[in-house]
């Protein structure tokens, strides 16, 4: 029996026809209007049974939860609330569930903490919130591709499992098939990964980055789209352990150009959703605008979710020095009154998340690209600048996110390079491939990371990470 999707019924024009839809119950009232979701779309369909003619028994298990198939004619509607109904002919039960059962779930129709939805992230789905949120997902990463394709960028799948730890972008997870009660041991008594399954030691990837400047040496450019690890014990409503970055890498592109791109793309695919994503982004403004009720004035969101987006879409990305912000910061108020946990003292400070808040959300009051970072303070592949003592690096920040994206001008030189690492003290031997990137056809080149989470929590309006991926990876939290 081919079956339509409510997202197509409740658009359509053909009415007085008969269709068939699966879905579903999140609602049941007066023994006669269905709600029927699908997931196709936030909204749900209402189906109209004929009680009189429906055996006991169905009636009995059109239940919350149960999945049912519904046959019968699409009408106008007679009641308020929606455009088009369906006059049900026939039900069939697909899947029963039982209302004592549901009960004890987050599918019982009442209010749920977003900390008991995660409790129950195989059922969170199939919630408003969470199904609206799971779209929105699907739909920037449709945009991402979009993005990159039509540009011109080749999608390069670098490797989840690395043997290179030299990258330092944080914290790494080993991967090993040892017996870890019994592992081989050398003559210093120390662990033989020669013998391990790599014959070396080996990680989860904390980033594709230098895989993927590798091709983009020979491709042009390139992005990689694909979990991410990093085993931080940073237990924050902005980092995962297992997360989805983006990282574009382009050929004879400067940080200016990286910049651009940057901004370009994060407009497009925000855009995309705007166009295209209406209904879920509504039911999310809505939802951030009920939450914010019970808060305090000054922890409300300061504008409505779509508004929020468009001002993203429409204004400029403000960029600023390293330098010109660390006097910003300085000369600010909290820093002046010591209310900053990090105080600013001088040039040279890593910036926390505190004082990006505070350029993003109250000095600037938009989005800010951070650029010419100080060198000691950034990973060893940055380009170093002709002061000697800054990097061609950049950090996005957004309001209520933080950082979204990390990037950077590439050191293109060798001897720079080669320094630079004995200086860090991170292998050469290692990274043999790497430099070699340097000594054959060696040019201008940038690319950034951007973590797909961070961008879905700004798109949907969520505060918490864990609440835009399906099953969350945090420490002491593997549930799923
Ligand atoms: P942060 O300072 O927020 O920890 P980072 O400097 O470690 O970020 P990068 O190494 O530059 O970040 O990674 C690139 C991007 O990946 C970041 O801009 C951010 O969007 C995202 N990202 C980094 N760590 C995480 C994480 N643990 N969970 C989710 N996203 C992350
Ligand atoms: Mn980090």
């Amino acid at each position: 029996m081919k079956h339509h999707k409510i997202a197509e019924l409740l658009k359509s024009e053909h009415l007085l026809q008969e269709y068939t839809v699966k879905g579903w119950v999140r609602a049941f009232r007066s023994n006669r209007f269905i709600s029927l979701n699908d997931g196709s779309t936030i909204n749900n369909l209402q189906c109209v049974v004929d009680f009189e003619n429906t055996p006991e028994e169905i009636l009995q298990q059109i239940n919350v939860g149960a999945a049912i198939a519904v046959k019968g004619t699409l009408k106008e509607s007679e009641g308020k609330g929606q455009r088009v109904e369906i006059e049900a002919q026939e039900i069939e039960i697909l899947g029963e569930a039982n209302p004592e059962e549901v009960k004890k779930t987050i599918l019982s129709p009442k209010r749920h903490s977003l900390e008991k939805l995660r409790e129950q992230a195989h059922l969170r789905v199939r919630t408003n919130t969470f199904s609206a949120v799971m779209r929105l997902r699907s739909k920037l990463s449709f945009a991402v591709h979009q993005y990159f394709q039509q540009n011109g960028f080749n999608y390069v799948n670098t490797p989840i499992i690395t043997g290179s730890d030299a990258e330092g972008a944080g914290e790494m997870f080993k991967v090993t098939n040892f017996d870890l009660n019994n592992t081989p041991t050398d003559e210093n008594g120390e662990i033989d990964y020669k013998k391990d399954f790599f014959g070396k030691e080996t990680n989860l990837t904390v980033s594709g980055q230098l895989e993927a400047e590798t091709y983009a040496l020979g491709l042009g450019q390139v992005y990689t789209f694909g979990p991410t690890f990093r085993a931080e014990n940073s237990n924050t409503s902005r980092h995962l352990a297992e997360f989805w970055m983006i990282e574009p890498e382009v050929a004879f592109c400067d940080l200016d150009g990286n910049m651009d791109l940057a901004e370009d793309f994060i407009k497009y695919v925000l855009s995309y959703i705007l166009e295209n994503c209406d209904d879920d982004l509504a039911f999310l403004e809505n939802r951030v605008i009920q939450e914010d009720k019970s808060k305090p004035e000054k922890d409300r969101a300061p504008m409505k979710l779509r508004d929020k987006l468009k001002f993203i879409t429409e204004n400029n990305f403000k960029r600023v020095s390293y330098t010109e912000a660390i006097d910003i910061l300085k000369n600010s108020k909290p820093n002046k009154k010591k209310k900053f946990n990090y105080v600013i003292e001088e040039w040279g400070a890593d910036l926390q998340s505190e004082h990006e808040r505070y350029l993003v959300e109250k000095h600037f009051k938009c989005p800010v690209i951070l650029f010419d970072y100080p060198a000691n303070i950034k990973a060893f592949y940055m380009r170093l600048n002709e002061d000697g003592k800054t990097v061609r690096a950049m950090d996005i920040l957004f309001p209520g996110i933080g950082e979204i994206v990390g990037g950077s001008q590439r050191e293109e030189r060798l001897d720079v390079l080669q320094n630079k690492m004995k200086e860090l003290d991170v292998d050469e031997k290692e990274l043999w491939w790497y430099l070699d990137t340097r000594k054959f056809g060696t040019c201008v080149h940038s690319g950034f990371g951007l973590g797909f989470e961070r961008l879905v929590l700004f798109a949907t309006g969520m505060t918490n990470i864990r609440d835009v991926i399906p099953y969350p990876r945090t420490p002491q939290n593997a549930e799923f």
